[in-house]
């Protein structure tokens, strides 16, 4: 199997005091728009539309920022297949970062509001919409569906090729890539790891159960997995200035960045771990960069992030 992403060494004057070795597995580099594990995710959902003649286009939600939407509009570009997206909130939306792009790959958007966007999982709106857009195969939010966790378990094929390793950490979202994850851990018997999710948001216990509806039927005895869930610094995309100037340290000291989302929420889980000597001594660590940069180009744009600190991914484009 071809490796997609490099396994590198990092570098912390933490990590030699706690005595452990960590190192990051480079999903961010994977493509250049498309990073991450929404590149993992999508790879067999569009096998599958390609594949099943009464498809000829992808239909999916997300919210106004959203890395799965712009995942997923760029690679429906890429393959020529018409997307929609349908989008939590205001038209008015339609003009910031993320959704600038996506509409210039040619997604076509429709925003709801709140309430129908709530409705998102639920069988008679998914059916309702089924019947509007009869040749589009729907993707639930973040891509996290089963076709998602076959990619993603290829992360753990690489990493069993690339390095010995005991511990891999993953941010957690919806839970698809935890649950990927998982599956593939499950297939190497010989070879098994402890695989820790931190929850980017608030009250997430409920996620334990939705990675575990997406687990294989193998995959649901594997036990060596924990969702921790009290390292979300306050909600989804909350963040305190203390958590950023932490990150910027980090990003600084080991030369990889990591945004404030999704993986530096990881970042900064590790850190206070590290502190409550959660690790053992000799422990080797992976932590698995999702990617998200794209998710930047919004903060700053909403100066909730100072573009001085933080790198502009691609600039906006209003062709
Ligand atoms: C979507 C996303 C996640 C969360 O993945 P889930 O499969 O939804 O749990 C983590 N990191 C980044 C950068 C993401 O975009």
């Amino acid at each position: 199997m071809t490796i997609l992403s490099e396994l590198q060494q990092l570098h912390h004057p933490l990590f030699t005091q706690h005595n452990v070795q960590v190192q990051v597995k480079r999903d961010d580099l994977i493509h250049p728009i498309i990073s991450g594990n929404k590149w993992r995710k999508l790879k067999h959902n569009l096998i599958y539309v390609k594949q099943q003649p009464n498809f000829n286009g992808v239909l999916s939600f997300g919210g106004s920022y959203s890395n799965h939407i712009h995942a997923l509009a760029f690679a429906c570009y890429q393959q020529k297949l018409p997307c929609i997206g349908i989008i939590r909130g205001e038209e008015r939306y339609a003009s910031n970062y993320t959704l600038t792009w996506v509409k210039h790959w040619g997604m076509k958007l429709h925003f709801v509001d709140r309430k129908t966007y709530r409705r998102r999982h639920s069988s008679d709106y998914l059916m309702a919409l089924q019947q509007q857009y009869p040749d589009y195969f729907i993707v639930p939010e973040g891509g996290s569906n089963e076709w998602a966790t076959p990619g993603v378990a290829e992360v753990i094929t690489e990493l069993n090729q690339q390095a010995e390793f005991d511990t891999l950490i993953t941010p957690v979202g919806s839970g698809g890539t935890l649950a990927g994850l998982i599956c593939g851990d499950c297939k190497h018997s010989d070879k098994q790891h402890k695989l820790l999710g931190i929850a980017v948001l608030k009250g997430a216990d409920y996620l334990t159960n939705e990675v575990k509806k997406l687990l294989s039927e193998s995959a649901r005895h594997h036990h060596n997995w924990q969702l921790l869930s009290n390292f979300h610094c306050g909600g989804y995309a909350k963040f305190s200035t203390k958590d950023t100037q932490r990150l910027l340290e980090f990003n600084q000291i080991t030369g990889v960045k990591f945004e404030p989302v999704y993986s530096g929420k990881m970042v900064l889980a590790l850190l206070d771990l590290l502190e409550q000597n959660h690790f053992a001594k000799g422990e080797r660590i992976v932590l698995l960069h999702t990617g998200g940069m794209q998710g930047l180009g919004g903060m700053i744009e909403r100066g909730i992030l100072n573009a001085d600190d933080w790198p502009v991914p691609l600039k906006a484009s209003n062709e």
